[in-house]
């Protein structure tokens, strides 16, 4: 349910609709974005006709939200946010953000000459991971704490923004304070301890659809974090399993369009995990842009072949190159919609 303030509503009588809301036994949380307006009551609270919060000096509506999920939805919160990171800006409509780099943080001489490739080629952000979700236990797990030293080194270099994975509640603690952005895995979309953590940090979160997971339950894994205090989520469809064995995975383009629907929080793309090979991955951005994503993350090697992770769905950093100018061009076809 939720309980829209007047727009000239205090921020005292905001706080005291929320002690109201807490002593009558239900979780009164500011829904994400603008705070003076509206709080969101997570409980079932009966007929919105007879809410005894209708009186509460500053409220204007009491509106029932139908969705499981409440404080990502449209229904809660109908202006799109936009997670603002310095001069970048991340679901704003108007320019799709890119965010490039390796797989893994292999070495700080690969990982700095990848980063000054993806950042000449046009990227504001670099990925790269220290803690690898691998799926065997014998393969490559990262260089964990080392790598993020790394990281911090390419950010007072380049000026890039760091993204980069935290794959359990311990990691997390030194990954929230290395990074600007905390990635959350796929196959982390439903570790349900994790998402409370990461509700926690100050930092913003990209979540990655599950492997098998339905927009609905990707909706609801955004939900554990916000509801834990933290608004600035970035869902990313990644691809997700289907009988379609051509491909890694299969990239899910209406995911795009679903999100959009229900969700005011941004979405970006990663074509490169949904694909697995890197000559699909320029297509699939086009895709990816065409429909309404709000950017890419894309994997990138300056030598593919000898990478210790994901090499084959890597582009050379020309082909980066190549990708930024497309997605300039798409996206100044649709200027229009700024
Ligand atoms: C990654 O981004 O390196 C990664 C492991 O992605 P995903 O969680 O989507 O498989
Ligand atoms: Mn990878």
């Amino acid at each position: 349910m939720l309980v829209i303030m007047k727009n000239d509503a205090t921020q005292e009588q905001i706080d005291n609709v929320i002690r109201e809301i807490t002593d009558a036994g239900y979780r009164g949380i500011p829904i994400p974005g603008d705070h003076r307006t509206a709080v969101c009551i997570v409980g079932n609270q009966g007929m919105v006709e007879e809410s005894p919060f209708l009186a509460l000096e500053g409220v204007k509506e009491v509106l029932r939200v139908t969705k499981p999920y409440k404080l990502v939805s449209h229904e809660t919160c109908p202006k799109p946010t936009v997670i603002r990171l310095g001069e970048v800006e991340i679901g704003n409509g108007c320019k799709p953000v890119i965010i490039a780099g390796p797989c893994s943080v292999e070495s700080e001489e690969q990982t700095l000459r990848i980063a000054r490739q993806v950042k000449e080629g046009g990227a504001k952000l670099f990925r790269g991971g220290a803690f690898k979700p691998r799926t065997s236990p014998y393969s490559f797990q990262g260089l964990g704490k080392a790598g993020l030293k790394i990281l911090e080194k390419v950010r007072s270099e380049t000026g890039l923004l760091i993204v980069t994975e935290a794959t359990d509640s311990e990691n997390l603690k030194l990954v929230e304070a290395s990074t600007d952005i905390i990635q959350i895995g796929a196959r982390n979309m439903q570790n349900y301890s994790l998402l409370r953590r990461a509700g926690q940090t100050k930092k913003p979160v990209i979540l990655k659809r599950g492997l098998s997971a339905t927009i609905e339950e990707l909706l609801m894994a955004a939900e554990y974090i916000i509801a834990e205090g933290n608004t600035q989520v970035i869902l990313c469809e990644r691809g997700i399993r289907t009988f379609s064995d051509n491909t890694r995975f299969t990239l899910d383009l209406s995911a795009i369009l679903s999100v959009k629907a229900l969700s005011h929080l941004p979405i970006i793309v990663d074509p490169s995990h949904a694909a697995g090979r890197r000559d699909y991955v320029i297509p699939l951005s086009r895709a990816a842009i065409a429909t309404g994503a709000d950017g890419l993350i894309v994997e990138v090697h300056s030598d593919p072949p000898s990478a210790l992770s994901d090499g084959a769905q890597s582009l050379y950093p020309e082909q980066f190159c190549q990708l930024v100018k497309e997605v300039e061009y798409l996206n100044m076809l649709g200027v229009e919609k700024c």
